[in-house]
């Protein structure tokens, strides 16, 4: 699944979107609560917080490699 805002955008694989410890990880970390966790467990992405965004690579760490991205709408898509 990948969400874009205006100057980030979220991209979690679909299978890691279907891991619900992975869900919850990802909203315990996530300081702007971008990550969140539907009724059935999965990875949720919050569309109104994308952009607040801190780059803080705290999503990532908590994730496989891979998994998640975070990218840089405003710098051609770059991956962080
Ligand atoms: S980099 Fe930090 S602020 Fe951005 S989505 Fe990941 S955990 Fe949230």
């Amino acid at each position: 699944m990948r969400t874009d805002a205006l100057f980030i955008g979220i991209e979690v694989a679909d299978e890691a979107a279907r891991d619900a410890q992975l869900a919850a990880r990802l909203e315990e970390v996530c300081p702007v609560d971008i990550y969140g966790q539907t009724p059935e467990g999965d990875v949720q992405i919050v569309e109104g917080n994308v952009d607040e965004c801190v780059l803080c690579r705290l999503c990532l760490d908590a994730a496989p490699a891979g998994a998640v991205r975070v990218l840089k709408l405003y710098e051609d898509d770059a991956e962080l």
